[in-house]
Formats: structure tokens, sequence, C-alpha cells
């Protein structure tokens, strides 16, 4: 069996964005030379997100106010008193409705591979959402199967 790791590496220019990372990960499982089997997109962060929708600009607007809606960034966040407390071990962001939305998007997305190919729907894309932008991001991607 096959385990291949890769990193994308990317940097988002918003607090919240939607980066569309389809084409990296399709050339990891290419380099994987894996044919049957799955690939895991995960992100080691917790204000990123990973998730599968389709690559649509009015949708990404939809997305963005929907995730505002449900985690509104005026709302009072202990994690935020926590950064501000903890001085040195703090990021130095009033981040607590990043980590909650993250918290519905989750941290990772599998995709069967077939005949080296993933098996996507028409529409669907991976996408890496940014929570807590702009900054450096690291992604990883791992490809197991045969
Ligand atoms: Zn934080």
């Amino acid at each position: 069996m096959i385990v291949h790791k890769q990193k994308i590496e990317k940097e988002s220019r918003s607090q919240i964005e939607f980066i569309d990372i389809t084409h990296e990960v399709e050339e990891a499982v290419r380099e994987s030379k894996v044919k049957n089997g799955q690939v895991l997109v995960f992100s080691p962060h917790t204000t990123v997100g990973i998730s599968i929708n389709q690559n649509e600009t009015l949708l990404m607007q939809d997305f963005q106010r929907l995730l505002y809606k449900l985690v509104p960034i005026d709302e009072r966040y202990s994690h935020d008193l926590f950064e501000l407390k903890s001085g040195s071990k703090s990021d130095g962001r009033s981040n607590g409705h990043s980590h909650c939305k993250n918290l519905i998007l989750g941290v990772s997305e599998a995709v069967p591979i077939e005949e080296g190919k993933l098996l996507l729907g028409k529409r669907q894309n991976i996408f890496m959402v940014e929570l807590d932008g702009g900054r450096k991001r690291d992604i990883i991607v791992q490809t197991m199967g045969e």
C-alpha cells in the first residue's frame, strides 16, 4: 500500500476566504501514483476549515453571509478574554468567532480515488476555508491506496 503526504502552502488575503485547492489535491494524488484508494485533505489549524462545495462566486458570498450569521463577529467570546490575559501565549487575535466557525466546518474531507482520479461530482470542488485571515497556511494532503 502507498501512503503519500504532501503539503499545500497558501496565503489568505481576507478574514473569511474560500480558496479552491482542488487542482493542488489532484496534483498530489497524481504524484502519489495511487490508482485506487482515497485522499485525505486535512487542516492542521484551529481557524481553517476544509469543505467540499461548488465554486461559484455568488455562492461564496452566500456561504460567507451564513457563517457571519451563525457566528456573529460582535458576539461576546470568552476565548477573546483568554487571548488578552495569556499575553505571550496568545497570538494577539480576538478570534473566538473564527474558532467557532471552524467547529461548524470541520478540518478534513476524504475523497475516493478510482483509476487515479478523484471521484468528485461534476460541480464539487475542495476548499480550504480561511476563517481568520490573512495569513500563511499549510494544508496536509495524505493519499493512501494501491
Ligand atoms: Zn484563538
